[in-house]
């Protein structure tokens, strides 16, 4: 846990949440505001500052992390219709918390390319 990280203190439950998922290696939650009908977020419960953070003995925790994304989006009914991931990385990339997180986004057709 890092101290001071908002999405730490989240999985730690010091701060609540509206939890989707959740097991030894990931924590999936509610958007607190959502940009789609459905906003969920997807974490490692390792503390990775951002996906350029990851390294080799990260490989597993990332294939886990989308595989689960993979069946959030299917268990919340999306994939027939399409969903999209986001990760957004660093200041350009409109990053805002800094602990990895995956957006998954769906129950409305997105634009592209993104603003
Ligand atoms: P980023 O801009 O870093 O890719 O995404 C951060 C996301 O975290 C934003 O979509 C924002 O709405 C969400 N967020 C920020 N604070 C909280 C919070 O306290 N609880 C929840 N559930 N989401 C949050
Ligand atoms: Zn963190």
């Amino acid at each position: 846990m890092a101290e001071d990280c908002l999405f730490c203190k989240i999985i730690a439950g010091e701060i609540p949440s509206n939890k989707v998922y959740s097991d030894d290696q990931v924590y999936a939650f509610r958007d607190i505001n959502p940009a789609a009908p459905t906003h969920i977020l997807i974490i490692p419960r390792k503390h990775l500052t951002d996906v350029s953070a990851a390294s080799g003995e990260d490989q597993a925790l990332l294939g886990h992390l989308l595989l689960k994304a993979n069946e959030v989006a299917r268990a919340e009914g999306l994939a027939d219709a399409g969903y999209r991931y986001v990760i957004n990385t660093g200041k350009d990339g409109g990053q805002t918390v800094f602990h990895l997180h995956l957006h998954i986004l769906g129950g409305r057709h997105l634009d592209w390319p993104p603003g």
